[in-house]
C-alpha cells in the first residue's frame, strides 16, 4: 500500500487545459447572439445537415479521439469505442431520425370552453446556451448535449473539463471542423474559467458533473432565473437478493463497475446482497475480474483493458478512502493494491464495511466495491434510503414481489433490472437523476425539449368565444354562467 503524505497531497501535479481568455468569452457570447434569429429561422433541413457533417467528423476523427483520451486515461480504444463514440453516434443517429416529428408543434385538445379556439406546443430554441462537462467521458459527454442543441436551434459555448486536456482540445478541434464559432464554441479552461461563463446571462445552462458544483452552478443560474439542467452523481446502489442468478449478476456488475476504472456516474457503487448469497457472490466476483482483466494485479495493469484513474489527486482520494475503510474494519477480498506512477488501482472488493465509514458516505468514483449483506428486503432499503435519492438503482432478482417492492419503495434517477448500465443507451427512455443526483432529463425526445421553451400558443378563430360572457361588468346572468360552467364543464 503506497502512504500518501500530506505534503505529495499538496504537491498534486495534475495537467490542465489552457484557460481561454475573459475577453475571447465575451466575444464569442456577443457573436452569439447576434446568430441567435438565423438559428432560430433554421429549418430541419438545415439542422439535418449539420447533425449529419458532426456525424462523419466523428467517424473520421475515430482514431483521434481514441488516442487523446488514452493520452489522458489510458481508456482502451475499443473501450472508448463502445462507452463514447457508440452512444454518441447511436444519440446522433436516434435524433436524426426523429427530430423533425419532435420539432413539429404539437396540438391539444380544445376543452368545450375554449370552442372555436385551437392550440399547440411550439418548440422554440432556449437561445444562448452553456454546456459544462466533467472529464470522466470527457467526448461522450461533451458531445451529446451539443447534439440536442443542435438540433432544437440553439447556440452553444461548450466548457469541457481541464482534467482531460487531451480529449478537451481534440473535442474543439472536431467542433471547429463542422460548426461556425457563431453557432458552437469551446472554451476551454478550469473552474475560473466556469465562473467568468457563468456570470453571463444564459437563456439554459445544461451541467453534467458532482452534486457539489451543481449546486454552484444552480445558484449563478438563479442570478439570471436561467433554466439548467443538472446531471451529476452519487451513490448508486445495487440490490441482490437470494432469487438471482448469482454469476449472472457477479458477470454484469463487474462490468459496470470496472468500466473506465469506475469513474462512471451510473457505475454501480455499492452491493447489498442478501446474507446468504454473499460468499458465493463474492467468489464470482472474483472470478470475473480474473477472467475480464486478468489473474492478479500486473496481469491487469498489462491487460490492456482497464483506464487508469484521471490524475494523482483523484489517485490519491481513493487509496485514503480504501486505506481508512480497511483501519475500520474493512476485509479486502481482493485488490487494494496500487501502482502509483500510474495512477493504477487493482480492482477492488471490500466486505464487512462499517456502514458510517466515508466509504459508505461519499460517491468512490473510482473501482472499489463494498459489498454488505442483509438479512431481509427492509434492511437493504433502510440503507439506501437513507442516503439521497442515487442517479442509478440495479436490481437483480428473479421474483417480480421483490422487483415491485424495491421499485416501489425507493427513488432513482434510472434502474436496471437484472443488469447494469444499459439504461442510459436506450434512447427511447429519459436519462438524469433526481434531486442531489439530477434536475431534468436529457437524451432523445428529452434531450431535445430541454433545449427548447416548450410555448403554448393559443389561438382564437372566432371574433365571439364563450369566455366573453364573462366579461365585466359582473350580473347575476354572469353567476348563472359559472355556476353551470363550474358544475358541469
Ligand atoms: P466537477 O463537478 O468537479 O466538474 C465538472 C465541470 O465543472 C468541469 O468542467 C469543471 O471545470 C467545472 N467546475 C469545477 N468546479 C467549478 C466551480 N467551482 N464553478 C464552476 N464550474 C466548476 O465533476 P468531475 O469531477 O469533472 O466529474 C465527476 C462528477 O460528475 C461525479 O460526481 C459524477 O457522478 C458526475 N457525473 C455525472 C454524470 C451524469 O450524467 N449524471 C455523468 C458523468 C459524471
Amino acid at each position: 500500500m503506497d502512504s500518501v503524505s500530506v505534503e505529495e497531497k499538496v504537491q498534486i501535479s495534475v495537467p490542465k487545459s489552457e484557460n481561454d481568455s475573459l475577453k475571447r468569452i465575451q466575444e464569442v457570447f456577443e457573436l452569439q447572439k447576434e446568430n441567435l434569429q438565423t438559428l432560430k429561422n433554421s429549418t430541419a433541413k438545415d439542422r439535418k445537415k449539420k447533425l449529419k457533417k458532426l456525424k462523419d467528423a466523428i467517424f473520421s476523427n475515430r482514431e483521434k479521439i481514441q488516442e487523446a483520451i488514452y493520452k489522458d486515461f489510458k481508456k482502451p480504444a475499443l473501450e472508448t469505442d463502445i462507452s463514447e463514440i457508440y452512444p454518441t453516434i447511436s444519440e446522433l443517429k436516434h435524433t436524426l431520425a426523429h427530430f423533425e416529428e419532435w420539432m413539429e408543434d404539437e396540438y391539444v385538445d380544445t376543452p368545450i370552453t375554449l370552442i372555436g379556439s385551437s392550440a399547440y406546443v411550439k418548440y422554440e430554441p432556449k437561445g444562448n446556451c452553456l454546456i459544462i462537462t466533467p472529464w470522466n467521458y470527457p467526448f461522450y459527454l461533451a458531445i451529446s448535449p451539443i447534439i440536442y442543441a443542435i438540433a432544437s436551434g440553439n447556440a452553444t459555448m461548450l466548457k469541457p473539463s481541464e482534467f482531460t486536456p487531451h480529449t478537451s482540445l481534440a473535442v474543439k478541434e472536431l467542433l471547429a471542423q463542422v460548426f461556425n464559432e457563431s453557432e458552437v464554441a469551446v472554451i476551454l479552461g478550469d473552474h475560473t474559467v466556469s465562473s467568468a461563463l457563468l456570470k453571463l446571462k444564459f437563456d439554459h445552462i445544461h451541467f453534467t458533473g458532482s452534486p457539489a458544483v451543481g449546486k454552484i452552478i444552480m445558484k449563478a443560474a438563479s442570478e439570471h432565473l436561467t433554466t439548467c439542467t443538472l446531471e451529476l452523481g452519487g451513490k448508486s446502489p445495487t440490490i441482490i437478493d437470494e432469487t438471482a442468478n448469482i454469476k449472472e449478476a457477479a458477470t454484469k456488475i463487474v462490468w459496470g463497475k470496472y468500466l473506465n476504472e469506475g469513474q462512471t456516474c451510473i457505475a454501480p457503487d455499492y452491493v447489498l446482497v442478501h446474507q446468504s448469497k454473499k460468499d458465493e457472490l463474492i467468489k464470482a466476483m472474483k472470478e470475473q475480474i480474473a477472467k475480464k482483466y486478468g489473474k492478479d494485479k500486473e496481469a491487469r495493469m498489462q491487460s490492456g483493458n482497464l483506464t487508469r484513474i484521471v490524475n494523482s489527486k483523484h489517485y490519491n482520494r481513493l487509496v485514503e478512502l480504501t486505506q481508512e475503510a480497511i483501519e475500520e474494519g474493512a476485509v479486502v477480498e481482493t485488490g487494494a493494491t496500487y501502482e502509483k506512477d500510474d495512477n493504477f488501482i487493482d480492482p477492488t472488493i471490500l466486505s464487512n464495511i462499517a456502514p458510517h465509514s466515508d466509504i459508505m458516505n461519499e460517491e468512490i468514483f473510482g473501482p472499489i466495491m463494498p459489498v454488505i449483506g442483509f438479512k431481509s428486503l427492509d434492511e437493504a432499503l433502510e440503507i439506501v434510503n437513507e442516503k439521497e435519492k442515487p442517479l442509478a438503482l440495479y436490481i437483480f432478482s428473479k421474483k417480480e414481489k421483490n422487483i415491485n417492492y424495491i421499485l416501489e419503495h425507493t427513488s432513482a434517477g434510472g434502474t436496471c433490472v437484472n443488469d447494469t448500465i444499459l439504461h442510459i443507451t436506450q434512447t427511447n427512455l429519459p436519462f438524469g437523476g433526481i434531486n442531489n443526483s439530477g434536475i431534468g432529463k436529457s437524451h432523445g425526445k428529452w434531450g431535445f425539449v430541454d433545449f427548447c421553451n416548450e410555448r403554448s400558443v393559443l389561438r382564437q378563430h372566432l371574433p365571439f368565444g364563450m369566455s366573453q360572457l364573462m366579461y365585466p361588468p359582473y350580473n347575476k346572468w354572469t353567476k348563472k354562467l359559472i355556476d353551470i360552467t363550474m358544475k358541469w364543464f
